[in-house]
Parts: C-alpha cells; sequence; structure tokens
C-alpha cells in the first residue's frame, strides 16, 4: 500500500465507480455521497462481474472489490465490505454475512436473520448483555493505477428479536443501536446514516463515509 499522502483524491463532476452490486448499499453511497457532486456509475450499469469475496477481512474483501473495478473500468473505484458481528457467536457471520442470507440465488435476509437468532438461542445468549453485536464497514478506493485508500467505520449495539422495522436493508430490523430503542429497521435512513462535517454518523457505512470525505473529498467544503 502506498502512503496516506498518495491516496487517490476526489473533486465534484469526478465520475467514481460504486464497485456494489447490491442495491441497498447503492442506495445508501447514493444518499452519503449525494451532496459531493460525484458523477458516480454503478459497477452493474457498467457490467462488471462480480469479483469473487475470497478475503478473510473486511479490509481485504473491500481492496478486491476496488481494485477489480477500477482496473476494469480505468476509472477510480469505491467499495465497500460489511456485515454484522456477533460476540456470543466468535464475531460472526462477519466477512460471510451475505451469505448467511443466500437462500439459493438470491438472498433473502428473513433466513439471514433467522440463522443469526438461532446461533444466538444455540449459544445461550439471552439477556441483551449476551447480546452484543456490532455493523463494520470498510471502504476502498481505488485508482487504476493500484493507488488505494482505507476507511473503516463501525457501531455497537444488540441483537434483538423478533425483527422490528421496514426501514433500511438487510440485518437492520434485529440491530439496535447503543444509545436508541430503536432498530436500524425502524429508523428513517437519515437518521442511520446522516453525518455532518466534524461528527462521526451513527451507521458503520456513514463512520467509514466520514473519514473518506474527510481525506479523499477534503472535507467536503465544496458541498
Ligand atoms: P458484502 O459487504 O457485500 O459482503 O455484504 C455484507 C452484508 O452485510 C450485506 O449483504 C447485509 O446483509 C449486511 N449488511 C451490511 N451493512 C448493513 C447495514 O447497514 N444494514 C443491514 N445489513 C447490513
Amino acid at each position: 500500500m502506498l502512503e496516506m499522502a498518495a491516496a487517490p483524491r476526489l473533486r465534484r463532476g469526478d465520475r467514481l465507480v460504486i464497485a456494489t452490486h447490491n442495491a441497498g448499499k447503492l442506495a445508501e453511497f447514493r444518499d452519503l455521497l449525494e451532496p459531493f457532486g460525484l458523477d458516480l456509475v454503478p459497477a452493474g450499469e457498467l457490467g462488471l462481474p462480480e469479483p469473487e469475496e475470497t478475503g478473510t477481512t473486511f479490509v481485504e474483501n473491500a481492496r478486491i472489490k476496488a481494485h477489480a473495478a477500477a482496473s476494469a473500468a480505468g476509472m477510480l473505484a469505491l467499495a465497500d465490505d460489511s456485515g454484522l458481528c456477533v460476540d456470543a457467536i466468535g464475531g460472526k457471520p462477519g466477512v460471510h454475512t451475505a451469505n448467511w442470507a443466500a437462500s439459493g440465488p438470491l438472498r433473502d435476509y428473513s433466513i439471514g436473520m433467522r440463522r443469526v437468532e438461532d446461533a444466538l438461542q444455540a449459544a445461550g445468549a439471552t439477556t441483551p448483555a449476551e447480546r452484543r453485536g456490532s455493523f463494520n464497514a470498510t471502504l476502498c478506493l481505488a485508482h487504476p493505477d493500484g493507488r488505494e485508500a482505507i476507511y473503516e467505520g463501525a457501531v455497537f449495539g444488540t441483537l434483538v428479536w423478533p425483527p422490528r422495522g421496514d426501514k433500511g436493508f438487510g440485518f437492520d430490523p434485529v440491530f439496535m443501536p447503543d444509545g436508541y430503542d430503536i432498530t436500524f429497521g425502524e429508523m428513517p435512513s437519515a437518521a442511520k446514516h446522516s453525518w455532518s462535517h466534524g461528527m462521526t454518523g451513527l451507521s458503520h457505512r456513514a463512520r467509514a463515509f466520514a473519514k473518506f470525505v474527510e481525506e479523499a473529498l477534503g472535507g467536503g467544503v465544496e458541498h
């Protein structure tokens, strides 16, 4: 990896490939980046294939996705690898979170949430203190020449059952962030991932984005 000083920087109007095929994530990327006037191009629109996520950490998988998209498209690319880590089950599902929701070729998050709950029950985790977990997001900004920068964010909370709320995506309905008595699934998207200059934001993705905006967009001064 090159020095931070050599990390790619972005300006209003720059084209940026969003290296995700996940519609929920794409919507959050668009919301989060909307104020900065970038020309966002979803990987799916360019017909880029989804690379295999063979890494064992969020950082490795974010790098795989961002570099694959940057070199295939010949443009700057931003990827996110994220997931839910639950303490009582050894940090699972972790980098395999998306797979836990897989049902054949489709993703069914109600199945994924049920699997997490079954694992918590099997581990005897019934009280809120035993049902701690975190959402983690790692962003990788990659340049076709190989330069990159990594930005990480996490949010801690409690796993609830049954799922609550129909907002957000993925495992949002079973995650109650610390300091709140509603789940991400019950929270308007602006509350889940809002942040402002100098603030960290609430969600794992918002926190990683705050660092990205600070460093790659110079604090978003143009917005
Ligand atoms: P990946 O980063 O493409 O490997 O997928 C990560 C998976 O983690 C997603 O498919 C979701 O199931 C889950 N996930 C990541 N971020 C969130 C979030 O903000 N809310 C709910 N689920 C999430």
